[in-house]
């Protein structure tokens, strides 16, 4: 059959468990995320690299990665916006990725010139990307098959392979000296070329799914109102290039987008005609608002808890030499590859026993499991030495018990955005759910700080301290969070209405 005769019925009525395009989607998904963590990775230590880099202090370099995380989040927003009105999915991806490729190749030409032409570049076509890929995932499914979590957690996976090896790869060119800066954001433009052309030849396995939502009104209007959008996202390059030089605007504009956002939403929740339709909305509301709570502890991974692992920890994991940094880096992302895939599947067996539990449960489950976390880490100072050193394998035990709540609550959150939004919202609200994710980076940063001792010198013993007693705050309000959610889930459960 000529994949171009695909319906979204066929697509949705896949046997097995995964449909076939969720591979497609997996794999693009995973190059981008190469091009983002590996562009991520080398980001602090590329601005406050004194001789080949912009030189900037540590202090400055940490604000500046702070905000660009914050940015880049916060135009999934704009992105999704976008694709549910205009462009549709498929248009939004491609244009996103060519902005990307963009980005990191303009800074490979001349990293110490252009690098905030090109962070520019990746955080507007990020936003284009991001959120629309994974409402593709979603599309694949029609409502209430029980297989959409299972779906969401092997594209997880991918997300996490290509964060790995990103990470990896760009980390290691950019440090090496016989490569360079340039070569790290090279790898990631090269990368995510492939990414944009494994998608565009899987473009026509998706049928309908992602197209243009005004395939009705005349060509040239279309091609009018798609051309605005290009060109206004690209008339905003100015704005966001100035607001990422100066990071005392980054709060200005995470003061004014959120609650925008917030306003925009209420005004499209109350144009929805069906009173479910608006339930639902309201009850995606709710998990949004938790999982900023969740990110905001989740994300001490690239502040406090680097800090702690550059500081306090010996550096001998299992009998095996190894530097704490590098497990801190990647520990979560091995361990989400290995039992993402491995708790999809527990999800779809306990579905056909019909014991799964929904998805406010596995939310609440995913901030219990936070807190443990974090109590682990707090742990983690009594089995300190002398000098303030303390145990890496009980360091990396913390991240295997975090990774635990990061699968009950990120691809599930993925997942739960598609089953509450209607079609015409879809993008927004995957949108919303990832610019959650730039408040919780935001406040991540705020927190760590929050915990860190204000004195450059203090003792390794006062550190651990200080970080340990953090995160033994942190596992009370992680607790609190989950108790929470657990005990208000009859009523989100209700504005759910039939969606588990
Ligand atoms: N690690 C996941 C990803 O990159 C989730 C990120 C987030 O929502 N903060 O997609």
């Amino acid at each position: 059959m000529n994949n171009s005769e695909y319906t979204l019925e066929q697509i949705q009525s896949f046997e097995g468990k995964y449909p076939k395009q969720l591979w497609y989607l997996f794999l693009t998904e995973m190059w981008e995320r190469f091009c983002f963590y590996g562009m991520r990775g080398v980001l602090t230590i590329f601005m406050a690299d004194q001789v080949l880099g912009l030189a900037l202090s540590d202090k400055d370099a940490n604000l500046k990665y702070g905000a660009i995380q914050a940015f880049v989040y916060a135009f999934t927003f704009i992105g999704g916006i976008f694709a549910d009105k205009i462009l549709g999915f498929k248009k939004s991806l491609f244009f996103g990725g060519l902005v990307m490729i963009s980005g990191n190749i303009l800074i490979a030409l001349a990293p110490q010139n252009f690098f905030y032409l090109g962070i520019t570049l990746s955080i507007i076509g990020t936003g284009f990307f991001k959120p629309n890929i994974s409402s593709m995932v979603g599309a694949l499914y029609k409502e209430g098959d029980p297989r959409r979590d299972a779906g969401f957690g092997l594209f997880y996976s991918g997300i996490n392979i290509g964060a790995l090896l990103g990470g990896f790869v760009c980390v290691y060119l950019g440090t090496n000296p016989n490569y360079g800066w340039s070569y790290a954001f090279l790898s990631a433009a090269f990368v995510m070329i492939i990414g944009l052309v494994t998608f565009v030849f899987t473009r026509k396995s998706l049928g309908p799914i992602g197209n243009s939502p005004i395939l009705e009104v005349p060509k040239n209007t279309r091609l009018t109102r798609e051309i605005l959008v290009y060109g206004g996202a690209l008339l905003t390059i100015p704005l966001i290039f100035i607001m990422i030089k100066n990071t005392e605007y980054t709060d200005y504009f995470m003061y004014t987008i959120g609650p925008l956002a917030l306003v925009y939403f209420v005004y499209e929740t109350l144009k929805e005609k069906e009173k479910t339709a608006r339930n639902k909305l309201w009850a995606a509301m709710v998990f949004i608002i938790f999982s900023i709570a969740f990110w905001a502890f989740f994300e001490q991974s690239g502040g406090s808890l680097a800090l702690f692992a550059k500081n306090n920890l010996h550096s001998s994991l299992l009998g095996f030499d190894i530097n704490p940094n590098i497990v801190n880096n990647t520990s979560n992302s091995l361990f989400v590859i290995i039992f993402s895939p491995i708790l999809g599947l527990v999800w779809l067996g306990m579905a056909k026993r019909k014991i799964e539990p929904n998805t406010v449960i596995k939310f609440g489950v995913g901030f219990l499991f936070l807190a443990l976390a974090f109590y682990v880490f707090y742990y983690t100072r009594f089995f300190a030495d002398a000098e303030g050193l303390t145990s890496l394998n009980i360091f990396t035990l913390a991240y295997l018990i975090i990774t635990f709540a990061e699968l009950a609550l990120s691809p599930i959150g993925l997942s739960i955005m598609t089953k509450l939004s209607p079609q015409r919202l879809s993008g927004m609200m995957m949108g919303l759910w990832f610019l959650a994710s730039a408040y919780g980076q935001y406040a991540a940063g705020l927190l760590g700080a929050g915990m860190s001792s204000p004195d450059e010198n203090a003792s390794q013993v006062t550190k651990l301290q200080l970080y340990t007693e953090g995160y033994q705050q942190l596992a009370i309000y992680a607790l609190i969070a989950g108790v929470l959610l657990i005990a208000i889930s009859p009523i989100v459960r209700k504005l759910m209405h039939e969606v588990k």
